[in-house]
């Protein structure tokens, strides 16, 4: 269970590094981080994660999470990866409905529902992507989309499964542009979330989601976001693949 002095900080690498750069950043995480109360994250793209896994096994703290999986176990599927394979390989965690995912290959809430409810199967932890548009939240609309991306995902999710996931709220608006959610923006969204989740699974339960904050976080901005009482951790893109940044964002949720 998530323990609510835990801080979570994920590094999604995305189609970057090539593979003697992604060692290099790893190395560098690995031999300058000590973590007691944050646990950190790393997804590499696909090719990388048998090398990490081997890599992460010793260094406490440190888990390994691919950016993505198919709803199916195995079959005629060229291009895709089952979350069991990804299991097997020592993977721990799989970041599914990310808004790159949405935007540029068409995902569904109910496609992305499906891949959930396999990687659960598999024993993966999932970590979910929710967020609205800058048009949505223009129309003032950001809540409504919320609520429907995680009533749509969480449907049919089983409650004792629920020790399986975190959710990462990345306002599409903010995801690789510069632009930060306040914390103030952040943190309302994360209980409305925590909302979303009380209504359907209970208050105690909702209590133990974790809920990631995701959108252009950097060493200078993370201390604020990190400190709001809603806001366990963060989903970390760019600055992910600049090892001082990363190990900053890192430090600055250890001294929370
Ligand atoms: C992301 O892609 O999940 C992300 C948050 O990216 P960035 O930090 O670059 O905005």
């Amino acid at each position: 269970m998530f323990e609510s002095a835990e801080k979570i900080i994920a590094g999604n690498w995305k189609m970057n590094l090539l593979p003697g750069e992604g060692l290099l950043l790893v190395n560098e995480l690995v031999n300058n981080l000590e973590v007691q109360k944050t646990k950190v994250i790393l997804a590499p793209p696909f090719p990388y994660l048998s090398e990490l896994s081997k890599k992460l096994k010793s260094k406490p703290g440190f888990y390994l999470a691919a950016q993505n999986c198919h709803h199916k176990s195995s079959g005629a599927f060229t291009g895709e990866v089952a979350p069991q394979m990804l299991k097997a390989m020592g993977v721990e965690y799989v970041i599914l409905g990310h808004s790159e995912q949405r935007s540029l290959f068409g995902e569904s809430d109910e496609w992305i529902a499906k891949k959930i409810q396999n990687a659960l199967i598999a024993g993966l932890n999932v970590i979910y992507c929710c967020g609205e548009t800058l048009d949505d939240r223009d129309a003032g609309k950001q809540f409504d989309r919320v609520r429907s991306q995680v009533q749509t995902a969480f449907n049919k999710f089983p409650s004792d499964r629920l020790d399986q996931v975190v959710i990462a709220y990345e306002p599409v608006w903010a995801i690789g542009t510069g632009k930060t959610a306040s914390p103030e923006q952040a943190n309302e969204m994360h209980a409305h979330i925590r909302d979303l989740l009380a209504a359907q699974f209970g208050k105690n339960a909702a209590q133990t989601v974790p809920i990631l904050y995701g959108g252009s976080v950097k060493s200078g901005n993370a201390p604020d976001l990190l400190s709001c009482p809603d806001i366990d951790g963060a989903l970390v893109g760019g600055a992910s693949l600049v090892a001082d940044e990363f190990i900053e964002i890192v430090r600055s949720a250890e001294k929370l």
